[in-house]
């Protein structure tokens, strides 16, 4: 079972480091990290050399990787930061609740073998 809270397309806000206060929906989620990537958080300027006649050199801009400990989800239906507990419904889909206001995020997709 992956260790993050998180999965890709949620909506987060920054609770460390230099984009601390900003929020962004994640763009990839790496589990065996424990880092995310989240839209227009922690950019780094990567220089790129030109490759071919195709593409161009130079200054891009691209997000680095967070730790997944330091951002929280920002619930869709409270629009708070909040903490995420899980539950199974009465036909025994697990969800994703908030903590906060007790709606139910999303469903949870347990990886198949
Ligand atoms: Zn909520």
């Amino acid at each position: 079972m992956s260790k993050i809270h998180v999965k890709k397309d949620d909506q987060v806000i920054v609770l460390k480091g230099k984009d601390t206060g900003k929020t962004g929906k994640i763009l990839k989620v790496d589990a065996e990290d424990g880092r995310v990537i989240v839209e227009g958080v922690n950019m780094a300027v990567k220089h790129k050399k030109p490759r071919g006649r195709s593409q161009q050199g130079g200054i891009i801009h691209q997000e680095a990787p967070v730790s997944s400990s330091n951002v929280m989800l920002v619930c869709s239906k409270c629009k708070r930061p909040s903490k995420t507990g899980r539950k199974i419904l009465e036909n025994g889909e697990k969800v994703r609740v908030c903590k906060a206001c007790g709606e139910i995020i999303d469903t949870i997709r347990e990886a198949r073998k």
